[in-house]
Formats: C-alpha cells, structure tokens, sequence
C-alpha cells in the first residue's frame, strides 16, 4: 500500500488535523468542516465509519484531502470557483486523486 500521507501534506501547510464531535444539522451529518481562522480541519467523529480501523483511516484521510482543497483556495494556490457545488466537486475531486492508491 502506497497513499499519500495527507496528514504530512495537511502540516506542510501549517494546517491542524482535530478529531472531535461536530454535532450534526438536521438530517445530515457533517463530515468535516475547514476553519481558516486555525487553519484547522476538523473531522467529525460521529461521521466516521463504524468499521475497521484502517477504514476510518481511509475515511479521515479522504475527509482530510478535500478540506486541504478548500485551504488551497483560502489562501490563493488555486482559483476558488464561484459555484459552491463546483467548488465541492473538485475538492471531492481533489480528494480522489490524493488518496487514491498508488
Ligand atoms: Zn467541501
């Protein structure tokens, strides 16, 4: 196995990784949320898999990987595209391709 390690990336760019309980709005249950004010990248505990470890592993780094696509455009490394589902696309996106086995 060969993925790369986004919590190494997420602290090369000087962004925190906190696990904890986000709560959950309504219906859905958020996964995780990027603050630029840490920066920080929250997980939510509750969102995670209830499954092996090295699922919740693969869910933690996925989660991470599209948060760091959002840091991206906070501080300018990429266009920040002006559709929000746009913008979730390519962060889904952006996730695929960073955590995808090598
Ligand atoms: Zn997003």
């Amino acid at each position: 196995m060969n993925v790369p390690d986004v919590r190494g990336i997420a602290a090369a760019y000087g962004v925190r990784i906190e696990v904890g309980d986000l709560g959950a709005w309504g219906g859905t249950t958020l996964v995780a949320e990027y603050d630029p004010r840490g920066p920080v990248i929250r997980i939510n505990e509750r969102a995670l898999p209830r499954a092996s470890s090295c699922e919740v592993r693969d869910a933690i780094d996925r989660a991470i990987a599209h948060e760091l696509y959002h840091h991206r455009e906070a501080i300018g490394e990429i266009p920040s595209l002006g559709d929000r589902a746009a913008r979730e696309r390519a962060a889904d996106a952006f996730a695929a391709h960073v955590t995808r086995d090598a």
